[in-house]
């Protein structure tokens, strides 16, 4: 049986300072990635650097020798052996997310050689040099993390053991990079396992191992805990899916507090088969990765510890299935949340926000000075957006350029969309507080906002995350696998930034 949890970590990233020493650095290892300056597109290539010869006539027999393509992949003669190089240029003003494709290109070419050492090299790139390396590092441990097999022959595990960064006056704080990457393989590894491996139950068994790894408390709050406190929003859901549905709440409380508390909040439905309004086959592909917002909570959760954030953090899963069966709700169905509030059920696909409406409003009972959900929520968002950005959504109009500018920077990308207050009105109900959603589906990523919101406090600062890039053929940005994990490397942008993190927390920057 595949493993519920990802395989520890096995990638060092070491840093080697120096234009001479990154020569030496990059004739040790098994596979060179170099960022080359945009001049190399136009014949001018750096001084200095080894192999010229072999490297500008393998430059010449590329079919697109331009700026923002791999420039060219062969292999150099070093001493007996051979060292693959794998090369490109990109403009000066080329955005992250530009940089961490054309870095997950390269990737997946370093390593096609079963590389143990890859080096990463940006020669002559100036102010840029950081980033460039940041970028490679990230694309390499991206690429080289095992994902879940349950294949007789499973494919051979990844080779790769250290990422050397080369070249470079001053180190880099690399520290969010490698915690980012291991919070997001755990998010995809997760998000890959099918439903029969990671049912409720085996994703609470595998969470609460991570929680002693890591010394979170845990609490789970089962359909008896939920009964008790109300929360038949929730219930109304899992009542057609297995016993071990429930809301987990996970506690991060470290010594050091420098920020207020942190709640982080994902959907995690294991399987949507879409409930008695049941998916057509094409959309219910790829429903066991339904559960990715939680993922993302849990990863993220997961890489602020590994940090050593210094504040407390709160994440809360809202863990089930949405099935079919004799118990299923139905629409029409009137339920009561948590605060009281009494929904209309309409269509029982949106089960996402049933789940979080609950799993808000007892997020907000420890007062949290932010809230940040993610959910894979709704069609209308990937509509809108296509699967390269996700949707976000805040309480706090001022938040929205903050939120997008972690998106630019991590290459995780986000677009604003608004909440205002008149889209209420398609929500109405005859005869509960409000409706759950609307049979037409217009603007639906923005009524799900809307009603969300509802069971958020005014008073607390809320930013809402619908993951419409969590899952994209062929990878995305220095990502190469289907499922994305995307949001952990936003987040840790969003929070690791001094401005950003004043904002968000209402802290003093
Ligand atoms: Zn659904």
């Amino acid at each position: 049986m595949v493993a519920l949890l990802p395989p520890e970590p096995k990638i060092q990233l070491v840093q080697t300072l120096g234009a001479e020493a990154a020569r030496a650095a990059a004739a040790r290892a098994d596979s060179v990635i170099l960022w080359l300056p945009p001049a190399v597109a136009a014949g001018s290539w750096p001084r200095g650097l080894p192999w010229l010869a072999a490297l500008r006539a393998a430059a010449a027999r590329a079919t697109r020798p331009r700026c923002g393509e791999v420039l060219l992949d062969t292999d150099v003669a070093e001493g007996t052996r051979l060292v693959r190089v794998v090369a490109a240029c990109i403009a000066d003003d080329a955005e992250p997310f530009a940089r961490l494709e054309l870095a997950r290109r390269l990737a997946a070419r370093a390593l096609a050689v079963r590389a143990r050492e890859v080096c990463v090299w940006a020669p002559g790139a100036g102010r840029r040099t950081g980033a460039l390396l940041e970028a490679g590092a990230a694309a390499l441990l991206a690429a080289a993390q095992p994902m879940p097999s349950l294949a007789g022959e499973p494919p051979p595990a990844p080779s790769l053991r250290r990422v050397r960064l080369a070249g470079h006056a001053r180190r880099l704080e690399l520290a969010a990079t490698l915690a980012g990457a291991h919070g997001n393989h755990l998010a995809r590894w997760l998000a890959a396992l099918p439903p029969n491996v990671l049912t409720p139950e085996a994703y609470v068994r595998a969470a609460r191992r991570l929680a002693r790894r890591h010394g979170w408390r845990v609490r789970f709050l089962d359909r008896r805990a939920l009964a008790r406190a109300g929360a038949g929003a929730f219930l109304a859901v899992a009542r057609a899916g297995s016993r071990g549905a429930g809301i987990l709440h996970l506690a991060y409380r470290p010594r050091r507090r420098a920020h207020p508390l942190l709640a982080l909040v994902g959907k995690g439905v294991c399987f949507d088969t879409g409930g008695v309004n049941l998916k057509p086959a094409r959309h219910m592909q790829g429903m066991h990765g339904d559960m990715q917002g939680s993922a993302v909570a849990l990863g993220t959760l997961a890489a602020l510890t590994e940090l050593g954030w210094p504040g407390p953090v709160d994440a809360w899963l809202a863990i089930a299935e949405n099935l079919v069966g004799p118990e299923a709700y139905r629409p029409h169905e009137v339920v009561r949340a948590a605060d009281g509030t009494t929904i209309e059920v309409v269509h029982t696909d949106a089960e996402g926000r049933m789940l979080l409406a609950d799993t808000l409003a007892l997020a907000s009972r420890a007062r949290p000075a932010a809230i940040i959900d993610y959910a894979t929520l709704t069609g209308a968002c990937i509509y809108a957006l296509g699967s390269r950005m996700s949707g976000v959504f805040s309480n706090r109009r001022a938040l929205l350029e903050t939120l997008a500018e972690a998106g630019r920077a991590s290459g995780e990308r986000v677009w604003p969309f608004p909440t205002e207050p008149d889209y209420d009105e398609a929500l109405r109900s005859d005869i509960a507080d409000v409706k759950q959603c609307t049979l037409e589906g217009e603007a639906d990523h923005i009524l799900a906002a809307r009603f969300l919101a509802r069971f958020v406090p005014v008073g607390t600062p809320w930013v809402h995350v619908d993951l419409a890039a969590a899952e994209h053929e062929g990878g995305l940005a220095h990502v190469p696998t289907r499922f994305t994990g995307f949001g952990v490397r936003w987040t840790l942008a969003l929070l690791g930034d001094v401005r950003r993190r004043a904002r968000l927390l209402g802290e003093a920057a």
